[in-house]
Formats: structure tokens, sequence, C-alpha cells
């Protein structure tokens, strides 16, 4: 069983608003996440489907879960939004996982909550099986990431764009912290609960930092990190905004996001990212961009609030250095260089820029420098060619290149095209390419006959994702 040991409900009460999950009609358990189930402390067929579905989709709470929806603020697309908070989500609690780690259980598309606006709280199957997929595909990666324990369907519709079958999906994380929950408090000049919150966030993520600024530089770092991970999988968050920026450094809410198929630095997927804020190639600056939002909020918690904005600032530069690091010891590896010379960087840099010329597949090109056929992913290959003779010369003298580049370059990603294709199905009633598909990308990185190796053709394209709210 769980056992709950909920630290946010014993937060002040302005952190949140506690309330159960709204009913639904008939409950069906679509998918259960057993392993990491397991390291929740629920055994397997300790809890029957039926249960589970009730329990999953918030008709049943388990014993010891004090339900609650957490408030925070954001920036949207640059924009500052002072109330958002939980609309559609719900903290069952906490538990102490068998690693150790504390985890947040939260139940994603539950109804209803005071931050709701109007929006009718709840989720269609698209976008929860899009989470449980993709959340799921990225820690089988070793990215950082909230993951899926259950998708349950709720047997009600939501009326979306047309009307559409409802589900609810459960989401385990670090914490659902965001930097836009110090800014709630920081522009309500609540110091008193801000400090509170600085404490809990020590306590349960950062224990090696005891000031605001360590704090600071601790969250930068792993946001820099996380980030780095991201452009090497190819992979497009597309909904930066200081609320989906998450305190723990892991990645949070998989709405309009996509892993590229060809390589290009501008590609853009998100449906609401008009301008492209959110493109690829500017990650990295929004990650700055987030960071200075949370430097802003955490300036109360300074004595001399004018030397915390000069000394901010300065950590603020260490963000680019952090991530270019990271990124360029990722990308030096996916070319199989795990002890690169201080110009190797520059092979990277030119691969980039000959596979956007050359329309080339991110995944794809980089799992096949480890054959003989990555030539053939260029529109061009004697550009290929060309680069890879200076490459070659550098290989040669590295430790275990093939190796190193079969463990750094994963053979399938969640293609945005078979993601549809998926959804599709799962509407009609059919779950096996989602079984399907969980069940390759839990192993990225074997070679195999995967149809998740195919980029998609012409008609396949998908040119837009959207956030299903
Ligand atoms: P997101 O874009 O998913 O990060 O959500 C941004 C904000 O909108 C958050 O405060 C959500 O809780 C809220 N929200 C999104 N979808 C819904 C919905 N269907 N009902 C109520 N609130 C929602
Ligand atoms: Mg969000």
């Amino acid at each position: 069983m769980i056992v709950f040991d909920n630290s946010y409900a014993r937060l002040p009460e302005a952190t949140h608003t506690k309330l159960s999950p709204s009913p639904v009609s008939a409950p069906k358990l679509i998918a259960f996440n057993d392993q990491l189930a397991q390291i929740l402390g629920l055994k397997p067929g300790e809890i029957s489907p039926n249960d589970m579905a009730q329990v999953f989709s918030g008709n049943h709470l388990l014993d010891g879960s004090d339900p609650l929806a957490t408030a925070y603020s954001g920036h949207q697309f640059g924009n500052w939004n002072p109330t958002l908070g939980d609309g559609r989500a719900i903290l069952l609690g906490e538990t102490i996982g068998s690693d150790g780690q504390r985890y947040d259980i939260q139940l994603k598309g539950s109804g209803r909550t005071p931050f709701s606006r109007n929006g009718d709280g709840r989720a269609a199957l698209g976008p929860v099986l899009r989470e449980y997929v993709v959340s799921e595909a990225m820690h089988a990666l070793g990215i950082p990431t909230t993951r899926a324990l259950a998708a349950v369907s709720t047997g009600d519709k939501v009326q979306r764009e047309t009307a559409l079958p409802g589900a609810i999906v459960t989401r385990v994380a670090a914490s659902h912290i965001r930097v836009g929950t110090f800014q709630y408090f920081a522009a309500r000049r609540d110091i008193e609960t801000l400090r509170a919150l600085f404490d809990h966030v020590v306590a349960r993520h950062y224990p090696d930092c005891s000031t605001p600024m360590e704090l600071f530089r601790a969250v930068m770092d792993r946001q820099a990190i996380l980030i780095a991970h991201w452009m090497s999988v190819g992979f497009i968050h597309g909904v930066m905004n200081t609320d989906n920026c998450q305190i723990a450094g892991e990645t949070i809410d998989y709405g309009p996001c996509a892993f590229m198929d060809v390589f290009h630095p501008d590609q853009v997927f998100s449906s609401i990212d008009r301008g492209g804020r959110y493109r690829y190639k500017n990650q990295p600056d929004i990650g700055v961009w987030n960071m200075a939002q949370f430097a802003t909020s955490l300036i109360p918690l300074f004595d001399d609030q004018d030397a915390a904005i000069e000394a901010l600032n300065d950590a603020l530069n260490q963000f680019v250095a952090t991530f270019k690091t990271e990124h360029d010891r990722l990308f030096l590896r996916k070319i199989g260089l795990s002890k690169p010379e201080k110009s190797d960087i520059s092979l990277v840099a030119d691969l980039l820029t000959l596979m956007a010329e050359n329309q080339a597949d991110f995944t794809n090109t980089f799992r096949a420098l480890s054959g003989d056929a990555a030539r053939d992913q260029f529109a061009d290959p004697t550009a290929f060619d060309h680069w890879s003779q200076g490459w070659k010369e550098r290989l040669a003298s590295q430790p275990d290149p093939i190796e190193v580049m079969n463990t750094s370059n994963p053979a399938i990603i969640a293609r945005n095209h078979r993601i549809e294709e998926m959804i599709q199905s799962a509407t009609q009633g059919d779950y096996s390419k989602f079984e399907r598909m969980t069940q390759e990308l839990a192993r990225p990185f074997d070679a195999t006959n995967s149809t998740l190796t195919r980029p998609p053709t012409e008609q396949e394209i998908v040119h837009a994702t959207f956030c299903g709210t």
C-alpha cells in the first residue's frame, strides 16, 4: 500500500486549497505502470483493476491521502498571469519511495478547482495518452522528468472543438513546485509564506543549500542541464512558461511538445506559439529568462535587496556556461568523442549546420553514425562525406566510440505522427498502438524493427501540436 506523508499539505494555507477530485461516471483503467507502482509501495495484484480505476479516477481516495490544488502564478509566453494554480489537477499526496525519494502523486483531469477559471477541469484522452507516452519515453532516455503511474478513461465526454472521450493521468513528480509557485507569493508580498516555501524546497530538493543565493544557483544548474539534455534528443518542450518550469529540475507539462524529425534549429510545433518564442534553438535563452523571473521572486528573502539584485544578476550569467558545457559534452558523445579536445566542438556545429541544410532526420542521422549509412540521411550525401573525413580522424583516437554513440543516440523517439496515429486508434477504443509504443520506448537505445524509426511521409508530417486544454 502507498504510505502517505503529505509535507506540502502542512505548508501555510495560502499555498493550496484542500478539495477532493470530482467523481467520474464510469472509470476504466487504460494503463498502469507496474514498475513505478512498486517504487511507490504498490505491490502487483494488491488492488484489483476495478479498484484501481476507482482510485486513479479520484472516485475513491486511498487512506492517508489529503487532496489539494496548489496555487501558483506564471509568465505565459512572457505575459504575467498572477493567478494560475492547479485548474485541472489535484495532488493526492506524497510518499517516500523504496528508493528513498519523496514523490508527489497527482491526478490531472480530475475536475474543477478554485483555480479553474473558465476551464472544465478535465482532460481529453489524447493529451492524457500523449503525456503518458512521452513522459515515460523521456524517463527511459535518462532525462529528468515527471512520470506516469496510470491512465484512466472516465466514461464522460469533454467538450473541446468536438466532444472527446475524457481521461485522467496520474502524474508522479519529485514535486509540483514551480518557478510560478515562488512568483505567486513574491507578487503578493506574502514574505512569510515565501520563506516557508523556500525552507520546504531546500529541505525537500536541495538539502545542501542554506541561502536563497545557493538555492538560486542550484536550481539554475539543474535547469541548464535539463535543457541541454532536451537539445541532445531534439526535444522541443513547446510551453516553457514559468509555471511549467519545475524547481526540482524535471521536465513537466507535456502539452504541445515534440521530438523533431528533420532537424532545424527554428523548428516550432505548438499551435499557440505563433512567434516561435519556444522554438528549438531558443530553449536555453528561455531558460535564462525563466531563471531571471525566479531570481526576482527570491529578492524579498535577501537582507540587502540592492546587493541581491547585483549578485543574482552575476549568478545568472553562469547559466549559459553551464548549459554550454553540458550541451557540448552530450553532443560530442553523440559523435563518439568522449575524450574531446577543445577544437572538436566545431565538428558538432558543422554537422548540425549540414543536417539543417540537408533536411536530415535528427534521430536517425545520429544513430546511423555508428554504422555506415549516415550519409543517406543527407539530401546531398557528399556533404556528409566531406564532414566525415575530419571526424573519422578524430574518432580513431577515442575509446569505445561505437559504444559511446550507441548509448548516446537513441534508435527511437516518440515520433509525432506515430503519437497522432496512436491517439486516433485509442479514441476508437483500440489501445494496441499505445501499448506497443510504451513498450518499445521503454528501451530507446536498443536497435529494433520498431515502426518508430521511420520518419513521417509528406502526408504524415504533423505540423502543429495542441495543448488539448
Ligand atoms: P498548462 O498550459 O497546461 O500548463 O495550463 C496553464 C493553466 O491553465 C494552469 O493553471 C492549468 O491548471 C489551467 N488549465 C489548463 N487546462 C485546464 C482545464 N481544462 N480546466 C481548468 N484549468 C485548466
Ligand atoms: Mg502547466
